[in-house]
């Protein structure tokens, strides 16, 4: 039996190729794992009946540890993303998303090193939603009116924002924790709690609380959502840990995923009591599907931090030097890459070549 069974889902688009990249990679470096395959997204509707089949909820459960490529939502369908749908199945309250900085990439700043930590549960992303012309939307507009709340239009739909004490205290406490285990020194809370002061002024309140257990070891601050897109952009070395609400975070991970040289470059992990899944910051990129263009390194970093979740330190440092070697040389990479560092695609290379490339290093 191998060391480490880990559930792989591939997912769509883009997902495949650079899933089989990936795990190339890995497995060269020798480490004992088995693939456990899974699959998710709409391809699995017509067998299934669902894009999430139980079966892989199940597979993440007993493995403990997953790795999937992105899969696709489409927009507008009633079809609910499987991405957050698996977060929530499995309670992985924590997404992680470290964003530091690998010479070569082009990127227009060297030396970032911010963990974005996002919450994975509660905000706008509950999924809990009043389509426009519903009864129940209705019945939730009539409420609010008769309370006092506020007046809403009658052709509104409604996604609803829950924060609660028990999600932004484990979240915030996760960020802290962090900070102490790797080494870090401050953390800043991320919020709009001028504004929301039901929801965002709850998490800050609760985030300061958190904060002063930590005092005199992990220093503590807060900003505002909008001002803290600002202050990444302009002094980025403000920045070490970061945590926020789901909303927020999506949006501002990305934001960090630019300071780094774009969504190919940034990694990701989904953590939870239990069980952990691995994926990488970007989405389905579609219009690449089946071309052997994308840039696999967000989901070769992202195998990175699994095998350091796994304890495979070494197989973890082998992959980083490799990914660092073919990025600082500069030839073997692919379209991404060469576009931000010479304003054209020639001579890129495709995401196996890439790949090839990396294991070559080792
Ligand atoms: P996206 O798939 O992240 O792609 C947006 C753009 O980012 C691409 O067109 C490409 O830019 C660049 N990019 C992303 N991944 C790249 C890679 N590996 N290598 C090189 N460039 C890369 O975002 P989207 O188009 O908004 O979303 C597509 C689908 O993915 C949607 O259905 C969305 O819901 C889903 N999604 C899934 C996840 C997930 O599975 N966790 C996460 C986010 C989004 P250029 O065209 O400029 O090269």
């Amino acid at each position: 039996m191998a060391k480490h069974v880990v559930t792989l889902i591939p997912g769509d688009g883009i997902g495949p190729e650079i899933t089989t990249a990936m795990r190339r990679v890995v497995d060269a470096t020798g480490v004992d794992i088995e693939w456990e395959i899974a699959d998710a997204g709409e391809h699995v509707m017509a067998e299934y009946g669902t894009p999430l089949p139980e079966h892989v909820i199940e597979a993440c459960r007993r493995n403990k540890v997953a790795i999937k490529g992105p899969v696709t939502t489409p927009v507008g369908t009633g079809f609910r993303s499987v991405n957050v749908a698996l977060r929530k199945e499995l309670d992985l309250y924590v997404n992680l998303r470290p964003a530091f900085s690998i010479p070569g990439t082009g990127a227009r700043y060297e030396d970032i090193d911010i963990v974005i930590v996002r919450e994975n549960t509660e905000d706008l992303y509950a999924g809990i939603e009043f389509e426009e012309g519903a009864p129940e939307t209705a019945e939730l507009i009539k409420f609010c009116a008769e309370k006092g709340a506020g007046i809403i239009r009658p052709d509104s739909g409604i996604s609803l924002k829950p924060i609660s004490i028990t999600g932004s205290e484990r979240i915030v406490r996760y960020a802290f924790e962090y900070a102490l285990a790797n080494g870090r020194k401050k953390v800043t809370a991320v919020h709009k709690a001028n504004i929301l002061k039901y929801s965002d002024g709850l998490y800050l309140d609760v985030a300061r609380k958190v904060a002063a257990e930590y005092e005199g070891r992990v220093e503590f601050e807060d900003r505002i959502v909008d001002m803290t897109c600002m202050g990444l952009v302009l002094y980025p070395e403000q920045f070490d840990v970061v945590v926020l609400p789901n909303l927020y975070g999506d949006i501002v991970s990305d934001l960090a995923a630019g300071l780094i040289g774009g969504l190919g470059m940034a990694p990701g992990a989904n953590i939870g009591t239990d069980c952990a899944v691995f994926e990488p910051v970007h989405g389905s990129a579609p219009k690449y599907t089946g071309k052997d263009m994308a840039n696999p390194t967000a989901e070769i970093l992202t195998a990175v931090l699994m095998l350091k979740h796994l304890g495979e330190f070494e197989a973890a440092e082998k992959i980083l030097s490799g990914v660092k070697a073919v990025l600082a040389e500069g030839v073997n990479v692919t379209y991404d890459i060469k576009r931000t560092n010479t304003g054209s695609t020639d001579g890129a290379v495709g995401t196996q070549a890439y790949a090839d490339a990396i294991i070559a290093t080792f």
